[in-house]
């Protein structure tokens, strides 16, 4: 049997922790699946709080979770977990929008760059604004 984490849901057969994040599965009544084991749950979420399952199931998923760490804590990525939202695109262009500025007028990353446009995993216009 699985226990009762709310948002978090461990698989009974291979320790996976799945998180199932809030705002996808705020309300949410159907299928997920495990990123580890590929196994089908189906879970019912009322206002944030599990109000049936996760009992195992069967067919597809219906949401995948957004993150998963295996029971060793290191974490599962591909195609078994749901992708970050991303920005959405713009109604005219279908394209996102790119943002250099904030509302503010704070330099901001929001738009494609490239490897040399960054040290580390910061980009450069950011680390020299702050200079
Ligand atoms: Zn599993």
């Amino acid at each position: 049997m699985a226990i009762n984490q709310g948002l978090v849901l461990t698989c009974a057969k291979c320790s996976t922790k799945n998180f199932l994040d809030p705002y996808p599965f705020w309300n949410f009544s159907g299928n997920t699946k495990c990123a580890g084991c590929d196994a089908i749950y189906a879970v019912t979420f009322v206002k944030g709080q599990l109000t049936s399952g996760p009992t195992a199931g069967s067919g597809k998923a219906d949401l995948l979770p957004g993150y998963a760490e295996d029971k060793t804590g290191a974490g599962i990525g591909g195609d078994k977990i749901r992708p970050a939202p991303q920005s959405r695109p713009d109604p005219f262009s279908g394209k996102q929008k790119h943002v250099k500025q904030s509302l503010r007028g704070k330099p901001l990353s929001g738009s494609p760059l490239k490897k040399e446009d960054l040290v580390g995993s910061r980009p450069k216009f950011i680390i020299d604004s702050r200079k």
